[in-house]
């Protein structure tokens, strides 16, 4: 029996048509390639962080993981929970999709990748914690403020961002407001929002109502580098570890 072939690719697109994609032979070998930024980055794995925590990899490799931190953040590659945290292996289970967003409870069959990974985080793991990561200038609620035309045919990023629609509503129209000033309330709201559409999972109800678990907001300013978390009880976002932050970073040059 001889292996199949594929020299081209037959593909329907939406409107009954048929796309046919050939690779292109003079490129193969370098879409093929592997990125080199990446093999120099586990080198510096190898000799960081690995030889210092093998331990912990082979522990956890062995007792399986246990983190006690679930944190929903942004696809965005300036907004590395485990960066901003200074996570180590095992102590951070994170969700990332456009936006940090969650949408609400809905039991109907669809393959939903944010509900199962809050269903192994709640239900399995059981984390004590959910923190809902959102950030400035965040290209998601840009592109939703902006009414950014579709990237391909299915606008999946524009149906997606549409679950920020209550909390545009929330926010009101724009206004005389800055548009810097109005996309910070925006993803500040939005983030209230997704704690608001967590809530409507039942699990994670029972869980927060037994005291087992908390739902958290925070906001990172990617040039500044603050850290913001939400007052529960003034509804404000308030800088944390904001001494240390003044300390080290006195005469910002960003
Ligand atoms: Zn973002």
């Amino acid at each position: 029996m001889h292996p199949v072939r594929h020299s081209t690719l037959r593909v329907a697109n939406d409107k009954g048509g048929v796309i046919v994609w050939a690779p292109a032979a003079s490129t193969d070998r370098q879409v093929m390639r592997f990125p080199e930024q990446l093999i120099d980055g586990y080198r510096a794995f190898l000799v960081g962080r690995l030889r210092h925590e093998q331990d912990r990899y082979l522990g956890l490799a062995e007792i399986g993981q246990s983190p006690q931190i679930m944190v929903i953040g942004c696809c965005d590659s300036r907004v590395s929970p485990e960066v901003i945290f200074d996570a180590r292996p095992g102590e951070l289970f994170v969700v990332r999709n456009i936006g940090n967003l969650v949408p609400p409870y809905t039991p109907d069959g669809a393959q939903r990748a944010v509900s199962a990974a809050l269903e192994f985080a709640v239900q399995a793991l059981r984390v004590k914690h959910i923190v809902v990561l959102g950030h400035a200038q965040c290209g998601g609620i840009r592109a939703y403020v902006e009414e950014a035309a579709p990237l391909s045919p299915g606008d999946f990023i524009g149906h997606w961002m549409g679950l920020i629609a209550p909390a545009a509503a929330e926010v009101g129209p724009r206004g005389d407001r800055a548009l810097g000033q109005y996309l910070t309330q925006l993803e500040q709201t939005s983030i209230v929002k997704t704690l608001d559409n967590l809530m409507t999972f039942p699990w994670i109800t029972d869980q927060v109502s037994r005291g087992h678990l908390a739902l958290h907001a925070a906001y990172f300013g990617v040039a500044t580098g603050q850290l913001s978390v939400r007052d529960p009880a003034t509804g404000q976002f308030v800088q944390v570890a904001a001494d240390d932050h003044k300390r080290l970073f006195a005469q910002p040059s960003f």
